[in-house]
């Protein structure tokens, strides 16, 4: 073992959540090492221009989409005249729908201001409503809510805005307890509940927090403090100005900034890399064994390796004999959360101008009684009006997501009356939107979400960013500890597990 082998960190993964712990202990003069199974950094925050699809061909973007979890159930026409034709040319797609939590004021501007800013991403903010019965209504930002939200909660004397204001009066250990309530024992307990439009519009958003269509699973504790500590702080900077919004030029520009960064605090990134084997003696990791195309075995010492893998495929890479049964177990036994996530292209706009700029949420597109656990939701933008550079002169990308569970993903049946559902949707909200689309694909990810942010998994209940088992073994990722909504929580994940190894608080709550 040669000496240039030799690192203070490995990092398995250069998902965000990888990136991130690394990058904050490169900054710190630690020798870092990034290995990375695929060809690119970013993991599932994954983007593709229409061209490189075309020019590898389906079996290449297929074999890509499986290694994020996700998979093409269906298009419109099949993907091979597609291809053929050149319809992809001039679009960008991120792995579906790919939104950033409050445009990136959340922790993933904590964790930029760490490293000292990120001056070449632009992200593009989208103001966000709610379609209800025909109707909709602007989700509240800042101090600012739609005026006929206000006048039906007076109306009705309804505490709508507890929702937004009730994290603030909370102390930690409080928000902690919510973890294991329900939005809807929440919502329930304080009268919530009794006007369907004021609820359907706390439940919408709640499930863009959360990506759980269920209200009796989402962990309310986790989206406040979510609010009270991702959001709070920007909401006093004045910096909270849209509910969301897309990183400029697709998802992936934001963890190839972060590894150009990473580089240079002189940080090492290896891509098509794929660890093997994470080594341990004594009770403690001391390196890794790796593989790539070239190289059958390589290898890599490190007294702190850090997993970015999903923790549910852990024992995929070191062996569960060093690990008690049952942290073994409910290590792999931690459920995600699916999504159908489709993409259009249109060739002309049939909605008003002001909604082509918003997300828009609606909570039924296919009710439960179709086999679901529960009405299934979505949230769509036409992407590129809020970003021109992702479709060609003259056309428009529309995406959204569907949330599902993981077990509804991996179902065909019910995959298959989503796809069909969802054209006939949009036509009832916009007639004339069938006969804008000019393709259609249809992926399904059966981990948008590593771990769900239910009662029985969210936050502080997740696995610890470091092992007790293991000397030197450490996690991070959006299925390790941290808050907040999927690429947010990954963030939030690195910048905690950075702390654990440094052995500093870098203040994320
Ligand atoms: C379809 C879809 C839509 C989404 N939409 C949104 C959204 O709108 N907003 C949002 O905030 N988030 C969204 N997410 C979620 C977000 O992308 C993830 O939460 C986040 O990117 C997870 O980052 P991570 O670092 O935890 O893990 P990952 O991104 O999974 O990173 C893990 C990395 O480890 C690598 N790896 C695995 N095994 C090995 C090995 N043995 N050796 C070397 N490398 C290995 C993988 O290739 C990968 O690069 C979406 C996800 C999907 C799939």
């Amino acid at each position: 073992m040669n000496d240039m082998n030799r690192y203070d960190v490995i990092v398995i993964g250069a998902g965000v959540g990888g990136l991130s712990v690394a990058t904050l202990l490169a900054q710190t003069g630690r020798r870092v090492l990034v290995l990375e199974q695929t060809d690119r950094v970013g993991g599932r925050a994954l983007s593709f221009r229409g061209e490189e699809i075309a020019d590898r061909g389906p079996a290449w973007y297929k074999d890509m989409l499986a290694t994020q979890y996700t998979c093409l159930a269906g298009s419109e026409p099949d993907l091979e005249t597609m291809i053929r034709n050149r319809l992809l040319d001039g679009y960008t797609l991120d792995l579906g729908y790919h939104a950033v939590s409050v445009n990136g004021a959340g922790y993933m501007l904590d964790f930029e201001e760490l490293i000292g800013g990120l001056d070449e991403i632009t992200r593009h903010g989208a103001a966000y409503a709610t379609y209800y019965r025909g109707e909709f209504y602007q989700d509240v930002i800042g101090g600012t809510i739609d005026p006929r939200i206000k006048a039906l909660a007076k109306s009705k004397n309804i505490h709508f805005q507890l929702f937004y204001t009730e994290p603030y009066m909370l102390n930690d250990e409080e928000i902690t307890a919510l973890e294991r309530v329900s939005l809807q024992e929440w919502g329930e307990a304080r009268g919530l509940t009794a006007d369907d439009v004021l609820w359907t519009c706390i439940r919408s958003v709640a499930t863009l927090f959360s990506t759980i269509n269920n209200p009796n699973d989402i962990s309310v504790g986790d989206i406040f403090r979510y609010f009270k500590h991702a959001i709070g702080p920007k909401l006093s900077r004045g910096l909270i100005r849209y509910t969301g919004g897309f990183v400029a030029g697709g998802t992936m520009a934001w963890p190839r900034a972060v590894a150009r960064r990473f580089e240079s605090f002189g940080g090492q990134v290896r891509l098509g890399h794929r660890v093997k084997e994470i080594r341990v003696d004594n009770g403690a990791v001391t390196g890794v064994r790796v593989v790539t195309a070239e190289v059958e075995e390589l290898e890599f010492q490190a007294g702190v390796v850090v997993s970015n893998i999903p923790a549910q495929q852990t024992f995929r890479v070191i062996d569960r004999r060093y690990f008690p049964e049952r942290w073994v177990s409910d290590t792999e036994g931690m459920y995600g959360y699916g999504s159908y996530v489709p993409y259009m292209g249109l060739n002309r706009l049939v909605m008003p101008e002001e909604h082509s700029r918003w997300g828009i949420k609606n909570d039924c597109v296919l009710p439960r009684s179709e086999g679901f656990d529960w009405d299934v939701y979505i949230c769509w933008n036409i992407q590129s009006v809020t970003d021109p550079s992702l479709a060609p002169e003259g056309k428009y990308l529309y995406t959204a997501y569907l949330p599902i569970t993981e077990k509804e993903s991996l179902n065909k049946e019910l995959v298959a009356k989503l796809i069909r559902r969802l054209p006939d949707f949009m036509e009832e909200v916009y007639p004339g939107f069938k006969a804008s689309i000019d393709w259609k694909l249809d992926l399904v990810c059966w981990k948008l979400e590593g771990v769900a942010k239910s009662i029985s998994q969210a936050g502080t209940q997740k696995l610890p960013v470091r092992s007790p088992h293991l000397k030197g073994l450490f996690f991070s990722g959006d299925t390790a500890k941290g808050y907040g909504v999927a690429m947010d929580c990954a963030i939030a994940s690195g910048v905690i597990c950075a702390g654990e190894i440094l052995g500093r608080d870098f203040g994320i709550r």
